[in-house]
């Protein structure tokens, strides 16, 4: 168990809580494998996006007579 700063009032608190005890506002550093999910299935979404952005944009136009 670690300590992490409070993004809001900048006092120390513990990184297992859910909100900060100081002044309530929801703690960014619960559960690192949560995070870590998270942040995995963020970046597929992305990559998937951007490959498709890129199909479209590669490809559409060969397909479309101009
Ligand atoms: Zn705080």
């Amino acid at each position: 168990m670690g300590q992490v700063k409070c993004l809001y009032c900048g006092r120390r608190i513990p990184d297992d809580v859910a909100v900060c005890p100081h002044c309530g506002a929801v703690s960014h550093f619960q559960k690192k494998g949560y995070r870590a999910g998270a942040r995995r299935r963020y970046i597929l979404l992305f990559t998937i996006l951007v490959l498709l952005c890129t199909f479209f944009a590669f490809w559409l136009p060969r397909v479309i007579p101009s």
